[in-house]
């Protein structure tokens, strides 16, 4: 029996003259995903907006569950399903679907064939095809012919050279893949909301590199802990993550011992973008992801973002800016990051924070206390003593 996995990516396939690349990236994106099965996997080329994995031998169940989590969650795939081949003459193709009916018409009341041909130079059409498998499964089994609610959906797709034949399609995760849209880093505290950002991003085709800032020995180092799991669910997106952590406590004593307690906030803010901005530098990225929603907390006024998004020219791209909480979580449930996000943590941002935080910062205000301390110190300081690490959930044998 030969097997083949087969992945559309509908975004991807009207991209006209690019869609080689966005399809090359993707390829190289699952490679790396399912290295841990090369052996059983060929990738062959792209087929009219289809790629196509071949299997080299029949593939286990726990072998194909592993396949389909792993291409559910890759950016730039809108479906996928394992198929069957078989020669295109009509007395293969009935042999090949007898077989899966053997297979599956024991545990389903009624079912339909459903067949389409890609070439049409056949000596059958597609109906002829539906209805003769149709008229040997009910022969054989007795089971019912159902066209409208069927129990079991036996697909066919005649193309040049061979009949594919299935009777499941997944659903993928859409957009684009990862990388293709350029590099950005991404802000990513414990909570819930900048995961579900970085996600997004990443589903529209940015490749993520992610920092995380703390106030260890202050905040626990359960914290970091919980940032390292958020980011290794995201590299599971992605296929890796790079993590930057970066230490702030001694940014946050200066700001507290030399500036007015209500811009507390609003200064360790900007001093994050200023980093994010360099480490964005050093990485090539060309942009800052953040969770920023409109007016969720007191650092997201319109006026606060404005005073905090002064300190960087480089875009800040907020994609939950206008997302309702509701909606944030759901999204959080879907993509695996809302069970972790909740545990508790402390934050380096609630540390120091004064009674009532400035809501409507002015920026010449703002920037009048930025001079009050030595930032460009401060922040060369939390570069040197930040720490890499290199998140790859690929890398190693898993299955
Ligand atoms: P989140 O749920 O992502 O923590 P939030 O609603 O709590 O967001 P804030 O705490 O104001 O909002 O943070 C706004 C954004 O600033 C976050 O979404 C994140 O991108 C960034 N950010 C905040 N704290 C940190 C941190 N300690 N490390 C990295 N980024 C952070
Ligand atoms: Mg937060």
């Amino acid at each position: 029996m030969q097997e083949l996995i087969i992945i559309n990516f509908e975004e991807i396939y009207l991209k006209g003259a690019n869609q080689k690349f966005f399809s090359n990236k993707l390829r190289e994106n699952l490679k790396h995903k399912l290295q841990a099965l090369k052996d059983l996997l060929h990738f062959s080329h792209v087929h009219g907006g289809s790629l196509f994995i071949e299997l080299k031998r029949s593939i286990k169940r726990e072998e194909w569950k592993k396949i389909e989590s792993i291409l559910k969650n890759t950016p730039g795939i809108s479906q996928f399903y394992l198929a069957r081949i078989s020669a295109t003459d009509m007395e293969s193709i009935i042999k090949t679907a007898m077989d899966m009916a053997e297979e599956k018409i024991h545990q389903v009341k009624s079912f339909r064939v459903t067949a389409k041909r890609l070439k049409k130079n056949l000596p059958y059409t597609s109906l002829d095809l539906a209805r003769q498998i149709g008229a040997a499964i009910v022969n054989r089994y007795g089971t019912k012919v159902d066209l409208t609610h069927p129990e079991w959906n036996l697909h066919i797709k005649v193309r040049p050279g061979m009949a594919l034949l299935y009777d499941r399609v997944e659903e993928g995760a859409g957009g684009l893949p990862a990388g293709t849209a350029g590099r950005a880093v991404a802000l990513l505290s414990g909570g819930i909301d900048s995961p579900v950002a970085a996600r997004m991003m990443m589903n529209r085709g940015l490749e993520l590199v992610a920092l995380h800032f703390h106030s260890v020995p202050k905040t626990s180092p359960q914290s970091i802990e919980k940032v390292k799991k958020l980011a290794r669910i995201l590299a599971q997106s992605q296929g890796k993550i790079k993590l930057y952590l970066i230490p702030v406590l001694e940014i946050q004593e200066n700001i507290a011992r030399h500036n007015d307690s209500k811009l507390r906030l609003v200064l360790l803010r900007r001093l994050m973008l200023k980093i994010a901005e360099q480490i964005a530098q050093n990485e090539k990225a060309k942009a800052i992801v953040t969770g920023d929603s409109l007016g969720q907390v007191a650092s997201q006024t319109l006026e606060n973002l404005i005073a905090i998004g002064n300190a960087t020219s480089m875009p800040v791209l907020r994609p939950l800016i206008g997302m309702d909480k509701k909606f944030i979580i759901q999204y959080a449930r879907k993509t695996g990051t809302y069970d972790i996000s909740i545990l508790p943590h402390d934050d380096a941002c609630s540390l120091f924070t004064p009674q009532n935080p400035e809501t409507k910062a002015h920026l010449a205000y703002v920037l009048s206390q930025c001079n009050k301390i030595d930032t460009a110190k401060l922040i060369r300081n939390a570069i040197e003593a930040s720490e890499l690490l290199n998140i790859d959930p690929f890398s190693s044998a898993l299955l």
